[in-house]
C-alpha cells in the first residue's frame, strides 16, 4: 500500500528525519502545531489506530516508546504531548498511523 507516510519512509519525498530503525521511523512534521512537532511512523503500513491486532502489540510500545526517548532528546523534558487521530472523526488525514509528538508550548485541556 502506497501511502504519503510509505512514499517518505521510501525517501520518495523529502522529509526531515530525527530517527529510522528496523520498524519505524520519526520526522518532523510540515506543518507543526508546536515548537516541536514529529511523528513517529511504523515502516509497516496498517491504515489507522483501529486496525491494530494483537501481534501488532509489540510495535505499539516500540511507537510509544521511541516517541518519549525523542521528545525528551528534542528539550521536551518538562512535558509533551502524544496524539493518535484516529479515522474520520477523530481527525485523521494520513491513513498510515502515526504518533504526534508536540512539546515546548502549554498544552490545554480539553483539545478542541
Ligand atoms: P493526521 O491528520 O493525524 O493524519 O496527521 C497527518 C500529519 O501529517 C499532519 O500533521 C500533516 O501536517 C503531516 N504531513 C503531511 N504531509 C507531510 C509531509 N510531506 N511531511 C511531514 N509531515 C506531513
Amino acid at each position: 500500500m502506497d501511502t504519503l507516510f510509505t512514499k517518505i519512509i521510501n525517501r520518495e519525498i523529502p522529509a526531515k528525519f530525527i530517527y529510522e530503525d528496523d520498524q519505524v521511523v520519526a520526522f518532523h512534521d510540515i506543518a507543526p502545531q508546536a515548537p516541536v512537532h514529529f511523528l513517529v511512523v511504523p515502516k509497516q503500513h496498517i491504515r489507522t489506530l483501529a486496525d491494530v491486532t494483537e501481534q501488532d502489540i509489540p510495535l505499539l510500545g516500540h511507537i510509544v516508546f521511541t516517541a518519549q526517548r525523542l521528545a525528551k532528546e528534542l528539550g521536551c523534558e518538562e512535558g509533551f504531548r502524544v496524539v493518535m487521530n484516529t479515522n474520520e472523526d477523530g481527525g485523521q488525514t494520513v491513513y498510515h498511523i502515526h504518533m504526534h509528538v508536540l512539546g515546548q508550548r502549554q498544552m490545554h485541556w480539553p483539545p478542541g
